[in-house]
């Protein structure tokens, strides 16, 4: 049976990161769900439907320009708290996942609902502080001019809509490995996490 590995957790935790080597690791194909519904929010932010926008999003919706900056992020999160946008987002996720050489999908409800099944799931969280500077010094990189406090106003009102939303709000699965990156480096969570998945893989011949 094919890896399936689903990690979600809170923005700028470092779940992004941690997928990445992780496939790179294990040989799985990676999606990154969050720009899917940044996808989605950066079409609202141009005055489309958002549910239409969802129902008609391409894989070369994922590759426009704009889609990792802030206002993305936030409308991102405002269509998600829409039952219909994450309906009309369900199929492809878990098309995604079911891929024969095994995949690593990243987001916020990949382990309670789109993968409820996958045999690895880890759940990546860090203070909202630390999560702040890492994301301040990304989009500085980036030439964005937003302070920190201003990144940080945004990242908790982000985690408040998603953890409170009704449908498929952000959180850890019962079965979910935490790993919580606020005081490990890069080289250590992805360590944590290679080892978690180690741990947690069925082993060849389970079926
Ligand atoms: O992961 P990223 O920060 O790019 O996600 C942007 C937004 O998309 C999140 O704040 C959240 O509202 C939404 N999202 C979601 N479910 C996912 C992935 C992302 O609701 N599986």
């Amino acid at each position: 049976m094919a890896l399936t590995i689903a990690i979600d957790g809170p923005a700028a935790s470092g779940k992004g990161t941690i997928s990445k080597a992780l496939a790179a690791h294990f040989g799985l194909e990676y999606l990154d769900t969050g720009l899917l519904y940044r996808a989605v929010g950066h079409r609202m932010l141009q005055g489309e439907d958002p549910v239409e926008a969802a129902r008609r999003l391409t894989t070369a919706d994922l590759d426009r320009d704009g889609l990792r900056g802030p206002e993305a992020a936030q409308a991102a999160s405002r269509v998600a708290a829409i039952p219909e946008v994450r309906a009309a987002l369900v199929d492809f996720q878990r098309a995604f996942a079911a891929r024969e050489g095994g995949a690593v999908l990243d987001g916020r409800d990949i382990g309670t609902v789109i993968c409820p099944d996958a045999p690895v799931k880890l759940y990546v969280t860090a203070s909202a502080e630390v999560r702040a500077e890492r994301r301040h010094k990304e989009l500085a990189a980036r030439g964005h001019k937003a302070g920190y406090e201003e990144v940080l106003a945004d990242i908790l009102a982000r985690d408040a809509r998603d953890a409170g939303r009704a449908d498929a709000p952000m959180r850890a699965a019962g079965d979910a490995v935490l790993i919580d990156t606020t005081r490990l480096d890069v080289d250590e969570a992805v360590a944590q996490a290679i080892a978690a998945v180690e741990a947690r893989r069925p082993s060849r011949g389970d079926g």
